[in-house]
């Protein structure tokens, strides 16, 4: 009688560290093992950086969160870009011509909506240090909004994408304030397996081919 093999460890949420872990060694993969990607990634600018970025940090040496000039040539390694759905009526914290010097000096933790928290997080545990977010990243109100917009849709948006290491899409929130991180019943992603005699060869022969008995005198 064979036993299953043991059962994988899989977290009941999809924001346990170790799945970042899972994703890490995902990402690895993809680019330097699956030949398509590979390609396009030796197309990506490595050293490109979108105009503005948000600095982040990675888990061993987390940064306090500020906005960034992409030009800054202190600005080091790669980062990921954010999606999200934006929802019906969006009131979380938008760059503005107001906001922008405070948000140079610091975003504070508790300003950002948990959707962006929970990206940020990703982006630290996949020791990816900066985060490009549209609504932080390009001037949402107040004068030279407009002509940031201009600058950004013809063209940057296009470079922000693909030179970016990740894009990070929270498909699955309605918006910003919902989390990205979800429960989930590990049971349904365990592996499965299927037994079935068909493949092996019976070690004794059938029983019609058994000898006949042999009578002696
Ligand atoms: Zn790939």
């Amino acid at each position: 009688m064979r036993s299953f093999p043991p059962a994988r460890h899989i977290p009941d949420n999809t924001g346990h560290e170790s799945v970042a872990e899972t994703a890490k060694e995902w990402l690895r993969d993809c680019k330097y093992r699956h030949t398509s990607c590979k390609r396009t990634n030796e197309e990506r600018l490595e050293d490109w950086h979108a105009s503005r970025l948000i600095e982040v940090g990675t888990s061993d040496r987390p940064q306090r969160l500020a906005l960034r000039h992409g030009s800054d040539d202190t600005l080091e390694g790669p980062y990921a870009a954010l999606s999200y759905c934006g929802g019906e009526n969006p009131q979380f914290l938008r760059l503005t011509t107001t906001n922008i010097e405070e948000l140079r000096q610091e975003i504070p933790w508790q300003s950002l909506p948990t959707s962006f928290q929970d990206g940020i997080i990703t982006c630290r545990r996949l020791g990816i240090p900066y985060i490009w977010i549209d609504s932080l990243c390009i001037l949402q109100a107040g004068d030279g909004s407009e002509s940031d917009w201009q600058f950004h849709v013809p063209q940057e948006m296009a470079n922000i994408y693909s030179n970016c290491e990740l894009n990070i899409a929270i498909a699955i929130s309605e918006n910003p304030d919902q989390e990205a991180f979800r429960s989930r019943n590990p049971d349904y992603l365990q592996d499965c397996y299927t037994w079935t005699d068909s493949h092996e060869l019976p070690l004794d022969p059938p029983p019609s081919s058994e000898p006949k008995p042999s009578f002696c005198m």
